[in-house]
């Protein structure tokens, strides 16, 4: 295996599709896909409008692209909102003379993946006082406090969609649809469920960007920018290559409004998120596969995956499942161990393993590490439960 060839110790990951663990595996369907992609060329605007329909029909966006990544997404949406469809503001970023760059969000939803916005030349401005998250209080960020931070500088608001985010994001849109003001929901991680492909484009998201490499089983570094044409098409024009005669390009009708604006812009701030045709193909392909298989089926072989680990393990009373784990759809298996010690201890050791075994250690501090069946294989559930069942002795 080529790994071996080049020295690199293959690992057992079932901590989950992190970047820094390399991801997930990907279908034999994916590979052949790209294989056969890395075969011929194309016009690459011709590419993305073939991806547009298919995200289309995934998502039920107008329009949508393929990115670098969910992080890549972010930053193209930030661009598209602040330069809008003017070629002059594209060639500017990250200087934002001229037009709005600020981004509210609520103070509670900030994150690290937030700088995508300020590489773009965004300002991030936080409103509310979670104390909910602090501890002395109730309350988030009411929507009248998105409303009152709103100002001729407002280029979007950005919502990071999860179990917790406040205020709901329907509500958010109520006072974003009022004062005319784009929002841009990074749903990086929100699959499975399935359903959340549709969620937030149909509950009113202008803009919805989704990690490649996570459960959708796509390339690790692809991802998708899914939403309103208009700012799709500003999104793509900031990535592609558009370095030839203006009068030769003609803009796909998937993105249209591109035929309106005055000039083209050079390379512009997204070229680092630009996608290979290779990615871009896998990608579509294991969102088609995704979208086509049943979710309760997936369930059932991620589920199956880890029975295979428990009975390798011999059923200890302290592995157990549950059902909906990390998210909905998605069974996890809990290894409660006594206390925080032990479980540091027993971590150490199966990444000691050879192949090391890195299981997820989100609640490691609780004493508790979990199994996550989407990055590994059936083939390494007899091996995964055979060394924790080595810890457990
Ligand atoms: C994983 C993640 C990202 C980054 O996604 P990539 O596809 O790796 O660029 C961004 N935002 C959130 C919330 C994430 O969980």
């Amino acid at each position: 295996m080529i790994y071996d060839d080049l020295g690199v110790p293959r690992i057992i990951n079932a901590y989950g599709t992190n970047t820094r663990l390399s991801g997930g595996l990907m279908a034999p369907e994916v590979l052949a896909a790209m294989a056969e992609a890395a075969r011929a060329t194309v016009e690459m605007h011709h590419l993305q409008a073939a991806a547009s329909r298919e995200i289309a029909k995934a998502t039920g966006a107008e329009a949508g692209i393929v990115t670098s990544g969910a992080s890549a997404a972010v930053l193209l949406g930030a661009a598209a909102c602040m330069a809008r469809l003017d070629p002059g503001a594209m060639n500017r970023l990250p200087d934002t003379r001229g037009m709005p760059d600020e981004f509210i969000t609520t103070r509670s939803q900030r994150n690290m993946y937030d700088r995508a916005l300020r590489v773009a030349g965004g300002r991030i401005v936080e409103i509310g006082i979670p104390d909910r998250v602090s501890g002395p209080g109730v309350r988030d960020a009411a929507p009248w406090e998105i409303a009152d931070a709103i100002t001729d500088r407002t280029a979007a608001i950005y919502y990071l969609a999860g179990t917790n985010s406040e205020p709901p994001l329907p509500d958010v849109m109520r006072v974003a649809r009022e004062r005319h003001i784009p929002v841009l929901v990074d749903a990086a991680a929100q699959l499975p469920p399935a359903e959340n492909l549709r969620r937030f484009i149909a509950e009113g998201a202008d803009l919805v960007c989704f990690s490649g490499g996570k459960a959708l089983g796509g390339p690790q570094s692809s991802g998708i920018l899914a939403g309103r044409r208009d700012l799709v098409s500003s999104a793509l024009a900031q990535m592609l290559d558009l370095d030839m005669p203006e009068a030769d390009f003609i803009a796909p009708a998937e993105f249209a409004p591109l035929a309106q604006m005055r000039g083209l812009p050079h390379h512009g701030i997204g070229r680092s998120c630009k996608i290979g045709k290779e990615e871009l193909i896998g990608l579509i392909v294991a969102l088609q596969r995704f979208i086509a298989q049943n979710p309760e089926h997936r369930s059932a072989l991620w589920q199956a995956r880890l029975e295979a680990v428990l009975a390798a393990a011999r059923h200890p009373a302290n592995l157990h499942f549950i059902p909906d784990g990390a998210k909905p759809g998605l069974p996890t298996l809990e290894w409660r161990l006594p206390d925080a010690a032990t479980a540091r201890a027993a971590d150490a050791r199966l990444r000691a393993h050879r192949p090391a075994i890195h299981l997820d250690a989100g609640r490691i501090g609780q004493g508790v590490l979990a199994i996550n069946p989407i990055a590994f294989d059936d083939s390494d559930a007899a091996l995964l439960g055979a060394a924790i069942k080595e810890c457990l002795a």
